[in-house]
């Protein structure tokens, strides 16, 4: 037999609840979601089933419905600032899912441009697309790969941006012109 639960184990004690600062609440967060297609977040019942259905959630700390909520509360710092965002695989379950038919997976996918806006990036990803900057490919080729194809009676270099000086040009200007460059120079902010 099970020993009795006491009245305890079921109750927290509400002077440790977090509250939330008015302060830290941005009113107008989660327009910017709706406006950008995610019209229905606002319709969010805080059901789970897109942390239950989330094949990142179960190997992770990343929690789909939290994040959903949070940015409904207008949480923006928090949410921006969660190097959880990043954990999404963009697989889509939550999406077809959600009883609501809220496109959750856009949500992720806007939260995190605007957290790239805000100066949030991991630093793995701002390391990659500074290597799509300087060589036009997010894996540029290495020394290795270059023996290999040398081996195998390939061009050292295969015909990309690695040997095509404008290709790679053309490859900057697009970053710059549309502002991608700028968005990747620096240091990622705390959080990220
Ligand atoms: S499945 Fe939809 S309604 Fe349920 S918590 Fe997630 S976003 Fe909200
Ligand atoms: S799209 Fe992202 S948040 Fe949704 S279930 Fe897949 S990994 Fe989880």
């Amino acid at each position: 037999m099970l020993p009795e639960a006491s009245r305890d184990d079921f109750m927290e004690d509400p002077t440790t609840w977090e509250t939330i600062d008015t302060d830290d609440i941005d009113p107008y967060f989660a327009d910017r979601l709706v406006e950008a297609g995610v019209d229905r977040i606002r319709t969010c019942i805080q059901c789970g089933t897109c942390s239950a259905v989330c094949p990142s959630g179960r190997r992770t700390a990343f929690r789909t419905r939290e994040i959903i909520r949070k940015a409904v509360l207008g949480l923006k710092e928090e949410v921006v600032s969660s190097p959880d965002l990043w954990l999404c695989t963009t697989c889509f379950a939550c999406l077809e899912r959600c009883p609501r038919q809220i496109k959750v997976t856009e949500a992720i996918v806007i939260l995190r441009n605007i957290a790239v806006e805000e100066g949030f990036m991991l630093p793995q990803h701002r390391k990659t697309s500074q290597k799509l900057l300087t060589t036009g490919h997010a894996v540029p080729i290495d020394s290795v790969n270059r023996r290999m194809r040398k081996a195998l009676g390939l061009q050292e270099l295969p015909p990309t941006t690695h040997s095509n000086e404008k290709a790679l040009e053309d490859v900057k200007k697009i970053m710059e012109r549309t502002g991608f460059s700028t968005l990747i120079e620096g240091e990622a902010k705390e959080g990220a």
